[in-house]
């Protein structure tokens, strides 16, 4: 499958090439890094994608999320063309930065107050800078297999190029684990926080009874809970906090809500984020050129007021959960040792039958499947993550998703034989 890949693709490898001369292996972005070379997406359109060679896919990943509303929406386009009608470096408040935090606030009521930042990142370097603060404490409960970020992941282990903040890592859904940690370190806890679903971690989703127990635990220590919903708030209309009936303390937020532009936010109780109120003697700084760009402004607020409204997020993602019921049936009618895991429009695929709580649970082997799984459907013309993660976006229609079950079919069919 390499091979075909590496012969069907010579204009993605000659880009590649090029690129390494001026880039550090051609990327700069980890994530979209793979052996043995990566795609050159040249072209989107809708749920379209067109590769450097010109084959076509059906974007099954959307942008890591970001992409809900696909390539060119014309809502989203017009909201970008009236702003660069304007001008687009005001240099100052402008007229649309307080009504796209207005929308999100009556979205996410926990969110008293908010700011923006450029990425979902900055949001929850932000959310913790503040935790601290706020408490006067130091450290940061996360969990393995987290990611919160690039500078901020706990997919593999922490990173090497993690912000040194004092980590507490927890297991995830493990709330004994959790209880006994907060209690060693509750004098020095500031802030636990956690993915509702882990997202890169691949889309294991937190159980309410552990998510309730953290809420529990964090106002017993006198913590902060952030949730980072950069992911997740896509799941239902108040975001996965609505759906769970929590309300953290902070919350991040990022990706699509800017409209597909960059984007990131941080909020929550009013008296925490009243640290950054510039009229207050004391007050914690914030800057960022771009925190109120009028693109992603005026992206974010179509977005959210015309386009992804309440019951196009109900919609959306009861449509993920019935694709995702269908792929697990496929996989136990042929009798194998695989399953997507996730929630609404969120999806990963894993080489076990297996219930997955936390990344201790999913095996090393799957790399062999999830490297299989992701050639096959590159050669069907659907794009998605090479850790296979697969991610619904708006513009797909009920036809897209047939189609990609009938290519996961003839996956299983043709590679459920040498699958261990
Ligand atoms: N938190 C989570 C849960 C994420 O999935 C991501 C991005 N994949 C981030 C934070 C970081 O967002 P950004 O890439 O905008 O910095």
């Amino acid at each position: 499958l390499r091979e075909a890949y590496a012969a069907r693709h010579p204009e993605s490898l000659a880009r590649h090439q090029a690129a390494t001369e001026v880039m550090p292996g051609g990327n700069t972005r980890s994530v979209l890094f793979y052996d043995p070379f990566p795609l050159a997406i040249a072209r989107g359109e809708g749920a379209r994608l067109w590769d450097a060679d010109g084959h076509e896919y059906t974007d099954f990943l959307g942008e890591f999320t970001a992409g809900l509303y696909g390539h060119s929406h014309p809502v989203i386009r017009a909201a970008i063309d009236a702003a660069l009608d304007g001008g687009i470096n005001l240099t100052g408040h402008n007229l649309l930065e307080a009504e796209l935090a207005r929308l999100v606030t009556q979205r996410f009521p926990s969110l008293e107050r908010l700011r923006f930042t450029n990425s979902g990142t900055e949001a929850n370097l932000l959310a913790i800078t503040a935790a601290r603060h706020f408490t006067g404490r130091r450290q940061v409960m996360v969990f393995k297999g987290a990611y919160h970020g690039g500078v901020l992941t706990f997919a593999g282990g922490p990173s090497p190029v993690n912000v040194p903040f004092p980590f507490v890592i927890g297991t995830y859904n493990d709330s004994a684990g959790a209880a006994a940690l907060v209690k060693e370190h509750a004098a020095d806890l500031a802030a636990i926080v956690v993915e509702p679903l882990q997202g890169a971690g691949g889309c294991i989703v937190g159980e309410p009874g552990f998510l309730r127990e953290l809420r529990r635990l964090a106002s017993e220590a006198g913590a902060l809970l952030v949730f980072d919903e950069v992911m997740t708030s896509r799941l239902a209309p108040g975001g996965r906090q609505a759906q769970l009936g929590i309300r953290p303390d902070l919350t991040t937020l990022g990706k699509y809500i800017g409209g597909g532009m960059s984007f990131g936010a941080f909020g929550g109780r009013a008296d925490v984020m009243a640290m950054f109120d510039p009229r207050a003697p004391g007050h914690l700084g914030h800057a960022g050129t771009f925190n109120n760009n009028v693109l992603s402004m005026s992206a974010g607020i179509a977005g959210l007021s015309r386009v992804y409204t309440p019951e196009a997020a109900l919609t959306l993602n009861a449509r993920g959960d019935a694709l995702r019921e269908r792929l697990n049936a496929s996989c136990r009618a042929h009798g194998l040792a695989l399953q997507f895991t996730g929630l609404g429009s969120l999806m990963n695929l894993h080489g076990t039958g297996a219930a997955i709580r936390s990344v201790d649970d999913v095996p090393a082997s799957e790399r062999f499947v999830k490297d299989l799984f992701f050639f096959h459907m590159l050669e069907q013309g659907f794009y998605l993550a090479r850790r296979g993660f697969t991610v619904l976006s708006l513009p797909l229609t009920d036809a897209d998703l047939e189609r990609f079950h009938a290519a996961v079919e003839a996956f299983l069919q043709r590679y459920g034989p040498v699958l261990p």
